[in-house]
């Protein structure tokens, strides 16, 4: 008898999915919904969601108001170009992110994706200094470790080793890389810590267009959480060397690591900034770039006169009327307890894994929460693990780490946190 080929069997042979293998594609899980917090695969197995579709899913699945945003801008229209045209859902988003976002920023573009929103930040740094008549301002400094998508100018400030460089280095602009900061918080803030940066900073000010980082929680190329002095410093140097400051906040933004902004913990303003991810509450796919005011009046003056930069779906009204109700539906609430709440959970759920011979670190921050390994994971056994234990979490490298829904209970944190610890102790056994 014949086996009649499944859809998943036509996903294997056809369908690429991040960063996989059209040879050897390893084990993919069929979702048929989702809801709260959890994942129904097509077996009738639910999952509970631990890495909430990669930081954006924040109020959860199916949640009634988001889809109910969408239907309503549905009945009136599901796009329209937003060159020459405008739409209230467009607006009232852009009049939320000036709102929430630190006072000088004033100006939004509305991208397609967190990677397209990078490279119109590059964009509009190396269009500031056209602008201003030095051209010769292009380069930009970031910090190792860091990752700021897949795009080409994305890929080019992603970190030089555990990024994409190998392979397409070639045919990248070259960057500078100081080190990445190694003091955790600001109670083992060490000076030496900034140096690096410093030094480069200051023998390429002439050449550099801006300083390009991740504030606080540097996300895919190793999570890692550091000093908020180091962001502070680095402030400070790019104010008084004449440098932009791009900060990419599209893991960070709203919320997930205890403020609503992490550049908040620092107390500072970037000159730009780039939000994605949690924007529309994980519905859409969009994202956002916002400048100062002297940013964009000042590339607005020069040779050619405007922004030359513009996507087909810019301004997505379905996107942007999920996200206005994403954001109401975030300071409705106490958020900021809740992510207390969970950070406190996550603290008490991962630390037994710190006795664990396999692991090197425990870190949490917000609602993230990290088991750093002394080796790779095999990702071909531990996935499954996860799956049979009725979690839903993705490791990456030497990192089995979360980002859960706020909306998640205490005892669904329990039992992902729990599953977290046995999963490791049995992919890892002392003999
Ligand atoms: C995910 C991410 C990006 C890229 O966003 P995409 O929507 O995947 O293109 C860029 N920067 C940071 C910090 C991210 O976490």
């Amino acid at each position: 008898m014949r086996v009649q080929p499944t859809w998943h069997d036509f996903d294997r042979a056809h369908v690429w999915h991040p960063y996989s293998s059209m040879i050897d594609p390893p084990t993919i899980f069929p979702v048929v919904r989702a809801e709260g917090v959890r994942l129904q695969l097509d077996d009738g197995r639910w999952l509970i969601d631990g890495m909430a579709s990669w930081w954006s899913a924040i109020h959860g699945y199916n949640h009634p108001e988001l889809n109910r945003a969408i239907e309503d801008q549905l009945g009136q229209m599901a796009h329209v170009m937003f060159g020459g045209l405008t739409h209230p859902k467009a607006v009232e988003l852009c009049e939320q992110l000036v709102e929430l976002t630190p006072e000088p920023l004033q100006h939004v573009f509305l991208c397609d994706s967190g990677s397209v929103s990078v490279e119109v930040a590059l964009k509009m740094a190396i269009q500031y200094w056209h602008a201003k008549g030095r051209p010769e301002k292009k380069r930009m400094l970031t910090i190792r470790n860091g990752y700021h998508g897949d795009t080409f100018g994305a890929m080019s400030v992603c970190d030089p080793v555990g990024g994409m460089h190998q392979i397409y280095s070639h045919l990248l602009p070259q960057h500078l890389f100081a080190d990445a900061p190694q003091s955790r918080s600001d109670a083992d803030w060490c000076e030496e810590d900034i140096s690096s940066f410093q030094t480069l900073l200051c023998e390429h000010r002439t050449e550099i267009a801006a300083v390009i980082l991740e504030p606080i929680v540097q996300g895919a190329g190793g999570m890692r959480f550091y000093a908020p002095e180091y962001l502070r410093r680095v402030r400070e140097l790019c104010s008084r060397h004449d440098i932009l400051l791009i900060a990419d906040e599209i893991a960070t933004g709203f919320g997930r690591t205890g403020t609503l902004f992490a550049c908040e913990h620092a107390g500072i303003a970037p000159d730009i900034l780039c939000l994605g991810k949690a924007l529309t509450g994980g519905y859409m796919t969009m994202a956002a770039t916002l400048a100062t005011t002297e940013v964009a009046h000042t590339l607005s003056s020069g040779d050619p006169g405007v922004f030359m930069h513009g996507p087909t779906f810019m301004g997505n009204p379905l996107a942007c009327a999920v996200a206005c109700a994403s954001i109401d539906l975030l300071l409705q609430q106490d958020w900021q307890a809740n992510i207390g709440r969970i950070e406190a959970k996550l603290e008490r759920g991962l630390s037994p894994c710190r006795t664990l011979p396999a692991v090197a670190d425990v870190r949490v921050l917000g609602a993230i929460g990290v088991v750093e390994l002394k080796q790779a994971v095999d990702m071909r056994s531990i996935q499954p693990r996860f799956v049979e234990h009725g979690v839903w979490v993705r490791p990456f490298g030497k990192l089995v780490y979360i980002m859960p829904p706020y909306v998640m209970g205490d005892e669904d944190l329990a039992t992902l946190t729990h599953a977290i610890n046995r999963v490791i102790t049995a992919e890892y056994p002392t003999k």
